[in-house]
Order: C-alpha cells, then structure tokens, then sequence
C-alpha cells in the first residue's frame, strides 16, 4: 500500500496538465452565388428543411462536357442545367444538389435554402443527391466529366477553399469528405476525382492550419 501511495503521489507531482487543443483558425470564407443570382426556377414543391448540422460532404460530377468556358455566365449556365434535368426529368422539385463548382472555381447555390442554411451553419436542407445521404450530407456537383482527366485548377481550389468552408462552418470533420460512389452503385465522381479525394482531404485539412 505504501508504495501505491507514493506511486499515485508521484504521478500527482509531475502530471503535466494536458495543453488546450489549439484553436483551428477559420479558413478563407468562399463567395456563394445565390439560386437568385443565376435565376434558378422556384422550387416546384415543399423543401424539408432539416434542424441539424450534416455528417458529411460528398463529391459528384455533373457529366457535362469538359469545357474551357470559366466564365460566371457559364458557371450559371450549368447551374440552370441540372436544374432543368432534375425537375422535368428526374421529376424532382428543385435542383437535386445543394451546391455546384464550375471548372471556373464558381461556387453557386443548387437546392433553393442550401446557402441560408450554411450561413446559420446548424440547418441543412434534405437534397436528392444520393440514396440514404440527402438529409445527412452535403452535395457538391462538380462541373464536368471526370473519368479519365482531373478538374483544371481553378476548379480544383475553389472545390479544395469551399470543403473547408463547409467543414468550418458545419463542424464537418475533414475525414468525412467521401465520393458519391462510396454510398452507392455509380461511377460518380468518376475515376480520375474520385482518386483524388485523398488529397482533397489533405488539402482542405491543411486550410485549418
Ligand atoms: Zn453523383
């Protein structure tokens, strides 16, 4: 016993007390043009907003044609896109996405109240972007086809500046950043993105420091 004693006393003396974990500063805020900056249609139903925080992030392709247009005009060209092929012919009320990423690095609202909602950074809205993940997770869609080539650069840092955005503002740990393909059957985000998800962790990780 008496060696217990001066054991546990001894540990007392010298503990050192464990250091704060350091605060992460907040990485760069990234511009979000609004559904009303690229004049997206109104939603053709109710959206369900959702009063929590998503888990997590996941990465699409939009497989529209890898063009070397990286005008704002175009970036809401695409947006207005997918709207029109989510709402006449996948039936949905509103862009299934809550945000899209043109090859020129423009980050656009899909999902009419994705924007609000990450500015009160505690709501999400339920999206329609992949099966089992639409009221737990975040959907980028990227523009372009990602198979066989990398998103240009341009693309590639403003997906890597709006991760960490979404990460700061939701408290999203930087592992949870996934592909649409980790959560079912599809190609999506295609081979070559899909690749680099690993290093898209690492970058956007790498924004905090
Ligand atoms: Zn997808």
């Amino acid at each position: 016993m008496i060696r217990r004693r001066a054991f546990l006393t001894t540990l007392a003396v010298t503990a050192v007390p464990a250091a704060p974990a350091a605060a992460l500063a907040a990485p760069p805020a990234v511009p979000v043009h609004s559904c009303a900056d690229w004049g997206a249609r109104p939603p053709a139903g109710l959206i369900e907003v959702v009063n929590r925080k998503p888990q997590r992030i996941l990465i699409h392709h939009s497989t529209s044609p890898n063009l070397d247009d990286q005008s704002i005009g175009r970036a809401y060209e695409h947006a207005r896109w997918i709207q029109n092929v989510h709402m006449d012919q996948n039936g949905w009320v509103d862009s299934g996405q809550h945000f899209s990423n043109s090859r020129g690095g423009i980050v656009v609202e899909g999902r009419h109240g994705s924007l609000a909602a990450l500015e009160s950074g505690t709501s999400m809205v339920a999206g329609a972007h992949c099966p089992g993940q639409n009221d737990v997770a975040i959907g980028i869609e990227n523009e372009g086809l990602y198979m066989d080539i990398s998103p240009p650069v341009t693309q590639w840092e403003s997906l890597v500046a709006f991760c960490a955005h979404l990460c700061f503002r939701y408290g999203i740990p930087t592992s949870e950043i996934f592909g649409h393909r980790d959560f079912t059957v599809t190609q999506c985000p295609g081979d070559a993105l899909y690749a680099l998800l690993p290093r898209l962790r690492s970058e956007v990780t790498a924004l905090f420091r």
